[in-house]
């Protein structure tokens, strides 16, 4: 497939505008809040924010992990901060959050892979926030039950694993991943009684439908209840290139497919990020 040249309309974004996005964006600022919206300059602020979404990023910025589509920085992280998830929940109670999404780089690097500041912080943020709805964005802590365990222990509403892509572009696209790895800790998750379980890909990367739909499928089989599909943009010239622009009528195509699968919710378009509308996947 030849390079695709300029983005096409649908990508083109508004400048995010309303009364409780231009308020938040003076609390994050002021107070120095750490936001992936905000860092990654999300198209979807404007409508994440008026609904009271917002996604927290937890345990540095700096990830083991070297995935070719991923603007986060790889290297040796900073040590852990013991009191982010007062931090956070604090962030949360000042933003007026009704529906935080909270990820995290992968911490290879600690004994626990991060799963005991995981858990911490859903703690403080329902301490704080007893009405705040969560979803929690996890590694696949190498798929190792202990510290999925933790997560399950303090019960978001909702759990979420990304795939990224499908099966035959893993290796390419998130190499220290395993396709089914990450299946796995979906379906350890459900089993143990996980509210929801959710997941996401991009597309763009050189899939194939089929490939899409075969995934989706392993989804499903997994019982997988929500699915995220966006279009994937490079972060910068050092990172995989675009191989393709989905249309907007194939987003539509695998919104139809998921539906007839069985998925609860489907969230299809080029805008799709795995944090969009988050707020109605709790149900
Ligand atoms: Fe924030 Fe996610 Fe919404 Fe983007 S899609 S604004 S990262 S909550
Ligand atoms: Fe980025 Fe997550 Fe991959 Fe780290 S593991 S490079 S944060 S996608």
């Amino acid at each position: 497939i030849a390079p695709p040249k300029g983005k096409p309309k649908w990508l083109r974004v508004k400048l995010p505008t309303g009364k409780n996005y231009t308020q938040l964006r003076e609390l994050v600022d002021k107070y120095d809040l750490n936001t992936i919206c905000t860092s990654g300059s999300c198209p979807n602020m404007g409508e994440c924010w008026g609904e009271g979404t917002a996604t927290f990023m937890i345990l540095g910025n700096i990830c083991t992990r070297s995935c070719g589509f991923c603007g986060v920085q790889t290297g040796r992280p900073s040590a852990v901060d013991w009191e982010e998830p007062e931090k956070v929940a604090r962030s949360i109670k000042l933003m007026g959050i009704k529906h935080a999404v909270i990820t995290s780089v992968d911490r290879d690097d600690l004994k626990d892979m991060g799963s005991i500041i995981w858990a911490e912080t859903v703690k403080a943020i329902r301490r704080m926030n007893p009405t705040t709805t969560l979803e929690t964005l996890i590694p696949d802590f190498q798929g190792i039950e202990r510290h999925l365990d933790r997560i399950v222990k303090v019960a978001p509403e909702v759990v979420s694993h990304n795939m990224e892509t499908v099966k035959r572009l893993t290796r390419e696209v998130r190499i220290q991943a395993k396709y089914e790895r990450s299946l796995e800790a979906l379906a350890y998750l459900h089993d143990q009684g996980v509210n929801r379980t959710k997941s996401g890909i991009m597309l763009g990367l050189g899939e194939l439908e089929d490939e899409v739909l075969e995934t989706m499928e392993d989804l499903r089989k997994v019982n997988v209840d929500v699915l995220t599909i966006g279009q994937y943009l490079q972060p910068s010239k050092k990172h995989l290139p675009v191989k393709e622009f989905i249309l907007p009528e194939q987003f539509k195509k695998y919104e139809e497919a998921g539906l007839q699968m069985g998925f609860r919710h489907v969230e299809s378009g080029a805008l799709v990020r795995s944090s969009y509308k988050a707020h109605k996947h709790i149900h």
